[in-house]
């Protein structure tokens, strides 16, 4: 059993916690070799002294001192942007776990597969914006993308290598805060309200996600890439109490599901460990304390996000980075208070119509295509 060296990019959020986590699990089969984090010098050292990666990067480049203060060995430290991408090209690495929120993981995870490194994907921005373009490079370099996201982890278990027999993949949700709030409630919806995730502790912008379901909507786009499979055959089933992470439907009828607690250390170590199956001290489901586990359509009408994210993906080429990029823009501003809440959608609604897409695009018309959505979307909040 070989034990992988692994670089965690965006290690000082909530994916990389949960990482970090998983590392010091399955010691024999896991190992941290580099650590990366934008701007949280503190956190990143006190990661990387208790784990002692022979490298470290930090983005922002004016608290490399700090970093160094803070260090109690002498790792290789990479800095800024281009310190990103140097880090996930390192030697002697077997796989890049990217957890970086938003766009930044782009060009890094490009490195890694590049480079020859399995990448282990959290940050579903990357496959969501640049999905044919990541796909083709690790087909051509012969490199593993591995689903950290729990409900596509949960659709690699299934599926078990047998994509060509799913009539149907469909992914759960727990429905967020608001799964229950009446329509006419939701514009008055606080920021509070919405960062309250019922089952999962995540950051910021993927908890807002939630609440909205663009981040299932963004699933959704994650999965066709990831699976190879038609968006007309991914479909969207709320789960408030998220123990089943998504299910397959194959052609015989036949539906295999994954079912854990709502920890991400589960679906972190399986893109590890795969193939194998290891001993962990994760607790184990228990029948006599869960009380029930429910299923239901989604309310299409009153979150609009699903319908967005399926005509993204339908029509592919730059509109999924559009919509990205034009989320991310309107959930930063709801975040500010410059925003109410359902005008997430119809801001990314509008960006969308006036976007004209670019069929089958390079990686610089993909960059182009999400800097004018946040241009657009930023104007359209601005008139707002
Ligand atoms: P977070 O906000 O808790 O952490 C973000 C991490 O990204 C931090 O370590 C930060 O330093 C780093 N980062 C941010 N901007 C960066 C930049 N410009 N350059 C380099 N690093 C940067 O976010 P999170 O909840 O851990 O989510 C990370 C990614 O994983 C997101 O794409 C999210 O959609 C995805 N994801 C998260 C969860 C979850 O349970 N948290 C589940 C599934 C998928
Ligand atoms: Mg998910």
């Amino acid at each position: 059993m070989k034990r992988k060296r692994v670089v965690v990019l965006g290690a000082t959020g909530s994916i990389g916690d949960s990482t970090l986590k998983v590392a010091h699990d399955i010691p024999e089969r896991m190992e941290i070799v580099g650590l990366a984090a934008n701007s949280n010098a503190e956190k990143l050292a006190a990661a990387a002294n208790i784990t002692r990666p022979k490298a470290i990067c930090l983005v922002d480049e004016r608290k490399i001192d700090l970093l160094r203060t803070r260090l109690k060995y002498e790792p290789k430290i990479f800095a800024g942007q281009n310190g990103l991408r140097e880090i996930a090209r390192l030697e002697d690495v077997d796989m890049v776990l990217i957890a970086i929120v938003g766009t930044a993981g782009l060009h890094p995870a490009l490195d890694a597969i590049e480079s020859g490194k399995d990448l282990a994907v959290a940050s579903k921005e990357i496959l969501v914006m640049a999905g044919e373009v990541v796909t083709a490079a690790a087909r051509k370099r012969g490199v593993k993308i591995l689903p950290v996201d729990s409900e596509h982890n949960a659709i690699f278990q299934c599926l078990d290598g047998r994509a060509s027999e799913v009539r149907r993949i469909i992914l759960t949700a727990s429905g967020g805060p608001f799964r229950e709030t009446p329509a006419n409630r939701l514009g008055d919806v606080t920021v509070e309200e919405a960062l309250k995730h019922p089952t999962w502790n995540m950051g910021p912008k993927i908890t807002i996600d939630s609440a909205t379901l663009f981040n299932k909507g963004l699933e959704m786009i994650e999965a066709h890439w990831l699976f190879g499979v038609e968006m007309k055959r991914v479909e969207v089933v709320i789960h408030p109490q998220s123990i089943v992470h998504s299910m397959v439907e194959f052609a015989d009828g036949s539906m295999l599901a994954q079912m854990s607690y709502s920890n991400m250390c589960f679906p972190i170590q399986y893109a590890v460990t795969w193939p194998d199956r290891v001993p962990n001290t994760l607790p184990p489901l228990d029948f006599s304390t869960l009380s029930k586990l429910e299923f239901f359509p989604p309310r299409y009408e009153d979150f609009p996000a699903l319908n967005l994210a399926r005509r993204a993906g339908e029509t592919g080429g730059t509109l999924p980075a559009v919509m990205n990029a034009a989320n991310e823009v309107a959930v930063a501003a709801f975040l500010n208070g410059r925003l109410r809440f359902p005008q997430i959608w119809l801001t990314v609604a509008q960006v969308m119509d006036r976007h004209r897409t670019v069929a089958h695009p390079d990686l610089d018309a993909i960059l182009a295509a999400d800097q004018w959505a946040r241009a657009e979307a930023t104007a359209a909040i601005g008139k707002k």
